[in-house]
């Protein structure tokens, strides 16, 4: 299908032009269409960076953060997972409150302002292991156990929480927002097709897209900031895509609680299930941010410079304005086979595009004073950390 009417092939038609220049979001059908690749990538990206302009004028942030692989165990198998861990396994690893501590205090002195908490889904569910761990520790579950670390978090570092521990009940958020300024879950793709044998979510009892769909519709309805975004490569179709950052897009124009999109792309790793498929291409990365900035032009997209690089700046003529959390500390657990550029270079580079590297908090400026009002340690603890204009106060 074409849209453009334009007498030059592959140009937006001049409507379309038109409605992108006035801050019009991409309508679905046009989205379809520069997926695809009827829109020259040129016209595509230009429409992006603009729009970026002027949503985030001359300013790209990132959160400087330590990960913590609170627990690797997990009861699902992603085809892409290198992460994960069934008890036993060499690397098999649940952190004590000690070493949260331990990694939190490092990230303190370094000027990290994030403790991104990244952990298997209820593991304790398939694992007797992890039953008895927990027993030990003196919880009754995971979630519970990550309530307890955000909150020491909270109570003895000056980092912020951000915990991404997979679905999530409205009692569950509600208890987790209590320490942490936001809160993250990948939508990952709503294709359903994912889930079929052999498929990258065959064997993933917390992947299906309705059951992540109401995790964020719930935080939602709590007014809770959230990270969201799409795993691209990973078997899913162009008109996938769009089908989930329009779904992403719904939940956002009737809460208006996504405070990022993250467009992350599928890499190859020698020890998955996956480990034979094709990573989406440089175009194919470039062409979705720049059709999510497009489809969302007022919302934070945001993608990972180190699964870019060596040429990650790019990503910034595409439209995003956040390069995400990146450690001068703790590796990418995620993808252990991609260190985070230095974060000179990524200022360098970032300068270099005439944009300024701003440190964020875990929760982006505009959504700070909903988190503000409630009142407790949390929003103390905000306060303390942050500047004037909402970013970290400990900038680079
Ligand atoms: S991607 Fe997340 S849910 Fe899937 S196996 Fe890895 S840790 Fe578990």
């Amino acid at each position: 299908m074409r849209l453009t009417t334009d007498t030059r092939p592959g140009t937006f038609s001049s409507s379309i032009a038109e409605e992108v220049r006035a801050g019009l979001p991409l309508t679905q059908e046009a989205a379809y269409a520069s997926i695809r690749g009827d829109t020259e990538l040129a016209d595509l990206l230009a429409a992006a960076r603009a729009a970026k302009e002027r949503f985030k004028p001359g300013v790209v942030t990132y959160s400087r953060k330590v990960f913590i692989p609170l627990t690797n165990l997990c009861r699902d198998y992603c085809g892409y997972c290198i992460f994960r861990r069934d008890p036993g396994q060499p690397g098999a690893h649940t952190m004590t409150p000690e070493e949260v501590l331990e990694v939190a205090h490092a990230g303190e002195k370094l000027g990290c302002t994030e403790a991104l908490f990244s952990l298997g889904d209820k593991p304790e569910l398939a694992f007797p292991e992890m039953r008895a761990l927990l027993h030990h520790l003196g919880y009754n579950s995971t979630l519970h156990y990550l309530e307890a670390m955000c909150e020491l978090v909270v109570r003895q570092t000056s980092l912020l929480p951000h915990p991404n521990p997979g679905l999530l009940s409205a009692e569950w958020l509600k208890r987790l927002a209590k320490w942490s300024p936001s809160i993250g879950l990948m939508l990952e793709s709503t294709s359903t097709g994912l889930l079929k044998p052999g498929a990258a979510h065959d064997n993933a009892p917390d992947k299906p897209p309705h059951k992540r769909l109401r995790t964020i519709e719930e935080a939602g309805k709590l007014g809770i900031p959230f990270t969201t975004g799409l795993l691209i490569g990973i078997g899913e179709t162009p008109e996938d895509r769009i089908e989930t950052l329009a779904a992403i897009r719904k939940l956002h124009r009737r809460y208006g609680h996504i405070q990022e999109v993250i467009v992350q792309n599928f890499r190859v790793k020698p020890d998955i299930p996956m480990r034979n498929w094709a990573e989406p291409s440089r175009e194919d990365m470039l062409r979705t941010a720049a059709v999510a900035r497009l489809m969302m032009p007022d919302v934070n997209l945001q993608a990972p410079p180190n699964l870019s690089a060596p040429n990650y700046e790019e990503l910034l003529d595409a439209g995003i304005n956040d390069w995400g959390g990146v450690s001068p500390l703790t590796p990418d657990f995620i993808n252990p086979e991609a260190p985070w550029p230095h974060l000179e270079q990524l200022e360098l580079r970032t300068e270099a595009k005439g944009q300024k590297l701003k440190q964020r908090l875990a929760v982006y400026p505009e959504f700070l004073p909903q988190v503000m009002a409630r009142p407790g340690l949390l929003a103390e603890k905000i306060k303390a950390a942050v500047d004037p204009q909402g970013y970290a106060r400990r900038a680079v």
